[in-house]
Order: structure tokens, then sequence, then C-alpha cells
């Protein structure tokens, strides 16, 4: 049997969808190697949201090419967002390269794989349907697992390669999205992360909300029922979409965590305006304010961009204003820099890189200082921790706010332990078991 190697990089949704082309590859008579130095095939699956992701890949390319010297039936290829992107012009700037299959293509890369074996290099970026893996992904973790809810975006912020790179919004039929966490509970998954760039758009476009289908908050009800699972976590949600009804259903289900990452991305509306988020600040503030008083114990997290083009020193302090007063449990910052086919390339990148590095600075240290609150008053508190990994009489898991947790205790992956917070280790949070409630 012939077996592929997928390098996934960038955030968690690319590297579940490493986990799907496994599946899909399964499903059509592939095995998993465990490195690429013993794959027939070797995926990469990139990445367009950093910058230079293109040289990065073709560098990578150029150094796994070497490997055809000794293995001449070697094919590699490439997918993802970058596939997505460049298409024609990434096979052949990338000589070793078979094949280029782009995010929605996915589905036809069977015939791509055979095309390829009759000696053909392979472009495949043309626009498919979502296709469903027969028999699952192929996860490397069995206690936590991602499952696809929403895929695509259709917001078209100014700044972002995503709607261009993945397409259009298409939620996954509810039926689906239960099958496959009901078959990840029976093999061992307690915790369950609904993923979508807009997840809370969940049921708008596609397989959600036709006849007999459900909102994302009942979604969320429904995966939280299913036998077995004890956590229910979602990312990544937008604001406009964070209704009562979703909150209301985090309140009041105990299975899903108190942990929402939610872009604001700049404190000015007048930067929000130009980024075409949609929304102002007052009204992110207002459904950060609403969530937080149905969880007190939320874990807030949030994304901000900045150097966005026009963005002026006022603007700027809104934004450090805005950290200050959000107190978040964590936060993203990233400096601005242009992709191609946005609505913000033409305006190019006109606020010099120091000044960019500067200002992320700021925040990230404005930042460092209230984590540095928050850890101050978890100590002696107590956690609960689903353990995902456990050896010499140590287990490690995360608390239902997403913190990394680690404590002296004998217990199996999967299971639920009680932790008392006792120190705080490189970020990470140590602590002694107790006995349940
Ligand atoms: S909501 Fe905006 S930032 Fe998020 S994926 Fe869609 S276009 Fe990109």
């Amino acid at each position: 049997m012939r077996r592929i190697f997928v390098h996934a990089f960038g955030c968690q949704m690319n590297a579940h969808e490493g986990e799907r082309l496994l599946g899909l590859a399964r499903d059509h008579g592939y095995q998993e190697a465990l490195s690429a130095e013993e794959a027939d095939l070797i995926v990469l699956h990139t990445c367009a949201v950093r910058d230079h992701a293109v040289q990065r890949i073709i560098g990578e390319v150029g150094r796994l090419t070497s490997l055809k010297r000794q293995r001449p039936r070697l094919k590699i290829g490439v997918t993802g967002c970058v596939a997505q992107a460049d298409g024609a012009a990434l096979l052949a700037r990338a000589r070793g390269l078979d094949f280029v299959v782009g995010t929605r293509a996915v589905g036809r890369l069977p015939s791509t794989l055979r095309r390829v074996d009759a000696g053909e290099r392979v472009v495949d970026v043309a626009d498919g349907a979502y296709l469903e893996v027969g028999d699952g992904p192929i996860r490397s973790a069995t206690t936590c697992a991602y499952v696809t809810a929403v895929e695509g975006c259709d917001k078209f912020c100014t700044f972002c390669i995503v709607p261009y790179t993945r397409g259009r919004e298409y939620s996954r039929p509810a039926a689906h999205i239960l099958d496959e966490v009901r078959r990840l509970a029976a093999t061992g998954c307690r915790e369950v992360t609904l993923l979508g760039q807009t997840v809370n758009a969940y049921g708008r476009k596609g397989g959600g909300r036709g006849e007999g289908e459900v909102s994302f908050a009942e979604l969320l009800r429904q995966v939280a029922a299913v036998d077995g699972i004890t956590r229910v976590r979602f990312l990544t949600s937008h604001p406009s979409h964070l209704g009562d009804d979703l909150i209301e259903a985090m309140a009041t289900t105990p299975e899903i965590c108190p942990h929402l990452p939610l872009p604001l991305q700049s404190g000015s509306d007048r930067m929000l305006a130009a980024m075409r988020r949609g929304y102002t600040v007052a009204e992110y503030l207002e459904r950060a304010a609403a969530v937080r008083a149905a969880l007190p114990e939320l874990a807030l997290l949030s994304d901000f961009i900045v150097g966005f083009p026009g963005e002026s020193d006022a603007d700027f302090e809104q934004t450090v204003a805005v950290v200050g007063e959000l107190r978040l449990a964590g936060l993203y910052g990233f400096k601005y820099s242009p992709r191609p086919h946005t609505k913000a390339a033409p305006l190019g990148d006109p606020i010099p890189e120091s000044v960019k590095a500067e200002r992320l600075e700021q925040i990230l240290a404005l930042q460092r200082q209230i984590a540095a609150e928050h850890n101050q008053a978890l100590l002696g508190s107590r956690q609960e921790i689903l353990v995902e990994e456990a050896s010499d009489g140590w287990v490690e898991g995360r608390t239902r706010t997403n913190r990394r947790l680690r404590a002296a205790a004998v217990a199996a992956p999967g299971e639920l332990l009680q932790v008392r917070v006792s120190g705080i280790d490189h970020g990470r949070l140590v602590g002694t078991t107790e006995t349940a409630p």
C-alpha cells in the first residue's frame, strides 16, 4: 500500500484540514506515513495568512525535491490557501512539484492523483463541493478533536485573503456533524471543538438551516448531548453573529466551555469601517458585556491588527484603551501586511514597519501585564481539567477556560479532574489534585 505524509502549516483549521486530507487519501487506498522520508506522496497543506508564504513553500518543495534523487517515484503536491491563490504560477516556479490542488478542489484529489500517476503535472483550483470524508479524518489525538462546522467565509473583510482562498461560506449538515461527533465519542473523544472561520454564522448557507436543520446554538446543544462528550468549544466567532440564543446556550449547557475567541481587530470605529468588519467598538463591547454577564468565568480572547493603512496615532490609542478595558484572557496581535486580491491591497502598506512594530509591542506588553494579573488571581483556585496526557504520576490537560494545567496525579486521558492551582511555571499553571466535590 502506498503511503502519504501531510505537513500542515498555519492555524488549527489548517491542521484539521490536514487530518481530513489523510482521511480522504485513506478512503482512496493510501496509508499514513509517519515521516516524509518514508512516504510515496508528500503533501504540503499551506497557509496564506503569513507574509512570504509562497517563498517559504517553494523553498520547502526544493528541499523535498532532493529526496526524489533516491526515490524517483516520490510525488510532491501542494494544497491549501497558497495552492488556491497561486495555482499554475506555483507549479511553474517549483519544478519538483507534481500537483497543486486548491482548497475547494480537494474533493477531486483522487482523480488528480491518477493523472499524476500517468505522468501529468496537474493544477486544479476550480471550485467544487465540500467533500465529506467517508470514514472521517485521521486524527493524531484521541481525547480532543476538531470538527468542521462551517467552511469558507462571506465577510470579505478588506485585509483578509480567506474568502478568496477558501471560497464562500458553507455550513455542513447538522446530521453529518453529529454523526462524526458520535463516532469520535465511541473511540474515546471527550472534547469537541467546532471549527469555522466564522463558526457562529453556522446555518446561514449550505447544509445547515435547510428543512429540519438547526441554529448554531442548537447545534452546540446537540453536540453537547452526545453520549461521552464532556466538553464543547468553538472557534472562531464573529461579533455580528453573537446572538442572545448563543449566549443562552453557553450559559445553560454545562458541557459548553466558557471560552470565546472573538476578534475585534481595532479599537477605532474608523479603522473597523475601513476593514469592513460590520460592527462598531460599542457594539462589540455590548456583546462582550452580555456574554460576560451570563458567564462570569468567561475567558474572552481577541485578535488585533496594527498598522492598517490610514491608522493614525489617535486610532491606535483607541486600540490601546480598548485592550486595557477588555482585560482579555488572550490577545493575538498582528502587524498589517497587504494580501493579494483583497480590497485593501491597492492601499499598499504606508505605515512604516518600525511604527507597526512599536504599536504591536505596546499592546502585547499591556496584555502581558493583564495576563500576569489573571494568573495571580488563579492561584489557589480550583479548576477542572480534562486529562490529555498522563505519564510517571503526572497529568496535563486544559481548564474549562482553555489554560494548560499540569498536576501530580494518576489518571487516564479523558478523565476529568479537580485541581487546586498552586503555581505558574513559564506561563503554564501547575497544581495539586483534589477529590471530586
Ligand atoms: S470574517 Fe473577515 S477576517 Fe474572518 S475569515 Fe472572514 S473575511 Fe477573513
